[in-house]
């Protein structure tokens, strides 16, 4: 997997700080999380290709997450894109869109298609033959989801030398990789696990952005990959995660241990810090292995 930060502070676009969105690469697949304003500009100084984004999916209706999906909706038709393009989101978002290019005389030359949610379980909204995605139900002042991404489990390696040793056909090999026994022409069964070696673990990955600390979700992220979860405040201000619903940094890292995670990610910094490398040293003193989303940096896991 592939995550592009595209943007990851909270509130207002500044000169150098964007709000949230990010695109994640997997296996050849792009899906765009969240689209603040300016993600077009964004995904041009990223030098990410429009045309490969099949599937958006917005965790709620603040300014902050969504602002930047119309103007990305219009480039797309200038741009003379034909290829599908699903919209998930919380249930209004069709009518937030639809409306703008109603009022501006627009339309698109693809087919735009709206999945909207309202439900406040998990639910799997998406599905292909390499991936599939959950939402995670949010705490925070509107109806708000996180995103669960998830690899299949891929077929099975073949282990050359041992289909070459026993002489076995290629016309068998797909059936090897799918985990079946073969057997030889004089009867002799050849188990599965000598002629391949096990498929890599699949990765996960989960977005969680904006939210308080909701540990009803630590059964579902439980040994997640890679957890962004939102870090607004540092522990001074928790006070404010009440009023405001969202975590602190501490608060983010006792997510990821209490879920027994990979690697955590911060972001949704308030710009009213000097600087984020705070956050960081604030989490890991509870949790080890924290990094830190900032405009533009890739993560490969
Ligand atoms: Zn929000």
């Amino acid at each position: 997997m592939k995550l592009t930060v595209l943007g990851c502070y909270s509130a207002t676009p500044r000169t150098f700080n964007n709000p949230t969105s990010q695109v994640l690469e997997i296996k050849g697949n792009l899906f765009l999380i969240d689209c603040g304003e300016g993600t077009q500009v964004q995904l041009r100084r990223n030098r990410i290709k429009f045309a490969r984004i099949k599937n958006i999916f917005i965790s709620h209706l603040h300014g902050d997450h969504f602002y930047g999906l119309i103007g990305l909706v219009s480039t797309f038709r200038l741009l003379g894109r034909e290829a599908d393009l699903t919209i998930y989101g919380p249930k209004g978002i069709k009518e937030a869109i639809v409306l703008q290019l109603k009022l501006s005389d627009s339309w698109t030359n693809f087919n735009l298609r709206f999945i909207e949610l309202e439900s406040n379980e998990p639910q799997l909204i998406y599905e292909d033959d390499k991936v599939t995605v959950e939402t995670i139900p949010l705490t925070h002042r509107v109806y708000t989801n996180g995103f669960l991404f998830r690899e299949k489990l891929s077929e099975r390696n073949l282990n050359i030398k041992a289909v070459e040793d026993f002489d076995i056909s290629r016309a068998y090999y797909q059936k090897i990789k799918n985990g079946d026994d073969i057997t030889l022409e004089d009867g002799r069964v050849i188990p599965n696990d000598q002629l391949t070696f096990d498929p890599p673990t699949p990765k996960s990955y989960a977005f969680c952005s904006d939210t308080t600390y909701k540990v009803d979700n630590v059964e579902q992220l439980m040994e997640v990959t890679v957890l962004y979860h939102e870090s607004t405040f540092l522990d001074e201000h928790q006070h404010l995660t009440d009023k405001t619903k969202h975590s602190t940094a501490k608060e983010a890292a006792k997510m990821a241990s209490k879920a027994n995670v990979k690697t955590l990610i911060l972001g949704h910094y308030s710009t009213r810090y000097n600087g984020i490398e705070v956050f960081k040293e604030e989490a890991q003193t509870i949790f080890k292995n924290v990094e830190l989303a900032e405009d533009g940096k890739v993560f490969e896991f």
